[in-house]
């Protein structure tokens, strides 16, 4: 099962402790890479300093490390990069992939937030840019778990931020440029970005960088239905129970139980469920059973 050259990542944004939803996504990324006997990275997304919790991104490491998800190469951090970000925006202004846009928010209301047309009379001294999106735009790609993914761009995202109005990175423009930049092959992430993807394959076509491949795993859902979130409605995980944690993920990503043993170490869990793992089995949407199991594994905090 090895594949050369395989690179994956884990790239949490730092608004919050891991939840078990968060850990599902790297735990198996982990495994896909490690299967695969490719390379694992972790890459921080503090690009957006009013969501970023102090403490969080020491705190997630911390949590991949107690639960023997060990990454290679140092960990990169998206606040160092932005020359990088720069760059890139520079390429797509002079190449007319770009705009500069005006409009407010209220402007765009009308049209459900898609930008399709600037609207003449707004001027703002902090203008968006935003990457242009022809009229007709379709994107499909092909996802290992969800299959045959499309969306129409122009309709159903419009033309989209690369650099906010607040003069902060965007997401699509960040994450492209690192994953092309560290030579990301496999982005393996949770199926909440799925929509995300064609935003990116556009992106990476306007700065002729790769498309890597895509698999988007099935998220957790909190007792509302709503997907976990890092935010204080998420419990954070228990690092002093890892196995407990493990076992139930192992169950969410589809696989059967391993025979391994009462109580092995979380390296023996791992070495075990990397050789046993089978990445046809895990499903589009977790179990029902999976997705109260941040619950069952939480600590409560004042
Ligand atoms: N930073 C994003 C998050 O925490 C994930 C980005 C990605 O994997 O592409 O949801």
């Amino acid at each position: 099962m090895s594949r050369p050259g395989y690179r994956g990542r884990f790239a949490p944004s730092p608004s919050g402790p891991l939840h078990a939803g968060s850990l599902l996504a790297a735990l198996g990324s982990w495994l896909l890479a490690r299967q695969a006997g490719g390379e694992w990275l972790v890459r921080i997304e503090d690009i957006d300093p009013p969501r970023e919790v102090p403490g969080a991104a020491q705190a997630q490491l911390d949590t991949l490390a107690a639960f023997g998800l060990h990454h290679d190469g140092e960990v990169a951090y998206q606040s160092r990069r932005g020359h990088l970000y720069q760059a890139a925006l520079d390429r797509l202004l002079a190449d007319g992939a770009a705009f500069e846009c005006h409009c407010s928010r209220s402007a765009l209301a009308t049209a459900g937030g898609i930008h399709r047309r600037c609207v003449p009379r707004h001027r703002r001294p902090d203008p968006a840019i935003r990457l242009r999106v022809p009229d007709g735009c379709s994107v499909a790609f092909d996802d290992a778990i969800h299959g045959r993914v499309a969306q129409r761009v122009d309709l159903e995202v419009g033309d989209f931020v690369l650099r906010r109005s607040d003069g902060l990175w965007a997401y699509q423009l960040a994450v492209v440029v690192d994953d092309a930049d560290q030579g990301i092959t496999d982005v393996v992430r949770g199926a909440d970005l799925l929509d995300s993807t064609p935003r990116q394959m556009l992106l990476q076509q306007a700065l002729g960088l790769p498309t890597p491949r895509h698999a988007h795993l099935p998220l957790l859902l909190g007792a509302d239905g709503r997907k976990l979130s890092k935010s204080e409605a998420a419990l954070p995980l228990r690092v002093d129970e890892p196995l407990a944690t493990l076992r139930r993920l192992w169950d969410c990503l589809g696989q059967s139980p391993l025979a391994d043993g009462a109580s092995p170490s979380v390296a023996a869990f791992l070495d075990r469920a990397l050789a046993a793992f089978r990445p046809d089995r895990v499903p589009l949407r977790a179990p029902r059973v999976c997705a109260a199991a941040h619950n069952t594994n939480a600590v409560t905090r004042a």
